[in-house]
């Protein structure tokens, strides 16, 4: 057969596929909600009998993860005017409009501003990265000097949100900043540098290589180190370049330390390289709000695709995060949900950064409501609006699954996770379960007609999706491996 005639045939192929798909969802979905109707009527008279909200308001009967919450703690300033901040600074933090601080803001910025070094125990969407840009700024705007702050980052997409904050917040003084990350080119880069930013965000194994190769740079004259998303940073083995780093800084400069949570080995960090600091603390906070709500499925490992569509279904039209725990997995689930005509794309490490950042930015602009994703993207992105997190495979750690379900239900608003635990499963997520201290509700399963007849199509477009996913790995150029410091830990 021609080349041409078997592109054609895969195309018809598809899209025979996609018809299907698209069939089997509306029935689906009619019966769904047939089913609904009948239950609710016995249930409820007034029920809303749509079928993403009913899902929703089950949700919202279940109890929170933690009682850690603390709404009414009282702000130790109410305004950002009483700070007695420069001009320019406070008229961009009114252009983003900031109204009043957040909590780790109110705790952490007026003993910034009195010159000590910080620990911050705070999440992504506690509003940390303002709590250190926000002195920082302050101090470069009397000093003006090049090379002023280097702000460490787990991971270039962090790094990349922390870069547009400081541009922000920096916009009214004629700041100069610049993103340092693995993946991109060392020459344009030593441009940059060449260019004397005020502010450096980098990942540490990148900005490690220009320290050590690019002519003419240096730190000599830095004044303020962040390393944000500590954790993280040393869970991704960062440690022993992080060291080499604290040889060649100063040692008179003032330090950030910011972590989601405090471990053995974040306190021997602090120990050496943090100067008498003061602890703020509004850690647990964002990630354990009221309104997540989060539910577990138990499926058989066969059906585990068809539970996911059906649950892409049912959700339609919210956004959601999908987590799976390898490359390939999100890789190919990404494919699936596409070829069954659902808006989604992939983000993990295997990615060009251009890519990743493509498919955040669709992501995060709406053009596409569903992100499938490894935990490269579980923590440091700061993206507002996700309805749902569902865990396609199970988190490794109860650390990871805390911090994959705080992707939604910020900022005060309602979210739904759900854990689907196939037989394989089960030990990890009754470890995930211990942790945290709680049985999760089961959510009930789709009637068995509904998912018989949506496994057949899903299982046709799985083997398409299989098959395009090698395709692109065949391209990649199988086992080619980038040896930046900053490549993701994560399976392949
Ligand atoms: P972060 O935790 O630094 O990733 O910040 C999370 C989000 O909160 C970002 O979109 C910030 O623009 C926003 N933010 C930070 N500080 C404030 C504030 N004081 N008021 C309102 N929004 C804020």
């Amino acid at each position: 057969m021609s080349s041409s005639n078997k592109i054609q045939k895969k195309t018809k192929s598809i899209d025979a596929t996609k018809k299907l798909a698209e069939k089997i969802k509306k029935q689906a979905l009619l019966k769904q909600k047939e089913l609904q109707k009948s239950s609710n009527q016995d249930a409820d008279a007034d029920a809303d009998n749509s079928t993403t909200h009913t899902a929703l308001s089950k949700a919202t009967s279940t109890s929170p993860v933690s009682s850690t919450v603390d709404p009414d703690a009282q702000l130790k300033f109410n305004t950002f005017a009483e700070l007695k901040l420069v001009p320019d600074l406070l008229e961009a933090i009114q252009q983003l409009k900031y109204t009043k601080p957040t909590p780790i803001q109110s705790e952490a910025i007026p003993y910034a501003l009195e010159g000590k070094d910080i620990i911050g125990l705070a999440v992504t969407g506690s509003g940390k990265t303002a709590a250190f840009a926000i002195p920082i700024l302050q101090s470069l705007w009397h000093a003006q000097t090049p090379y002023f702050g280097l702000i460490l980052a787990p991971t270039r997409e962090l790094a990349f949100q922390i870069k547009e904050t400081f541009d922000a917040l920096g916009s009214t003084m004629g700041l100069r900043s610049v993103c340092i990350v693995g993946g991109m080119d060392m020459m344009d880069q030593a441009r940059d540098l060449m260019r004397k930013p005020h502010i450096i965000v980098a990942t540490p194994g990148r900005i490690m290589d220009h320290l050590e190769h690019t002519k003419g740079f240096n730190l000599k004259n830095m004044k303020y180190l962040v390393m944000d998303e500590a954790d993280r940073l040393l869970d991704m083995d960062f440690g022993p370049v992080l060291d080499k780093i604290l040889k060649v800084i100063p040692a008179k400069r003032t330090t950030y330390l910011f972590s989601a949570t405090m471990t053995n080995k974040i306190e021997k960090l602090q120990r050496a390289s943090l100067n008498n600091p003061v602890k703020v603390s509004v850690s647990t906070k964002y990630q354990t709000a009221d309104n997540l709500i989060q539910s577990m499925m138990l499926v058989n490992d066969g059906y585990k695709n068809t539970i996911l569509i059906h649950l892409l279904n049912e959700f339609m039209g919210k956004s959601t995060i999908v987590f799976t725990r390898t490359v390939a997995h999100a890789q190919r689930t990404a494919l699936l949900a596409r070829i069954l005509g659902f808006n989604a794309v992939p983000l993990h490490g295997q990615l060009s950064q251009a890519q990743r950042l493509g498919s955040l930015n669709k992501f995060k602009s709406g053009t596409v409501n569903i992100l499938v994703a490894t935990d490269v993207a579980a923590r440091g992105l700061d993206i507002p609006s996700v309805d749902l997190v569902i865990n396609y495979d199970v988190p490794t750690d109860s650390k990871s699954y805390i911090h994959r379900v705080g992707r939604t239900a910020r900022a005060g608003r309602s979210g739904k996770s759900i854990s689907l635990i196939t037989q394989y499963d089960l030990e990890m997520y009754l470890r995930i379960e211990q942790a945290l201290d709680k049985k999760l509700p089961k959510e009930d399963k789709p009637a068995r007609e509904i998912l018989d007849a949506l496994h057949i199509h899903v299982d046709k477009a799985t083997a398409e999706a299989i098959r395009q996913t090698k395709e692109i790995h065949d391209k990649r150029g199988n086992g080619r491996r980038r040896k930046n410091y900053d490549d993701d830990r994560e399976e392949k």
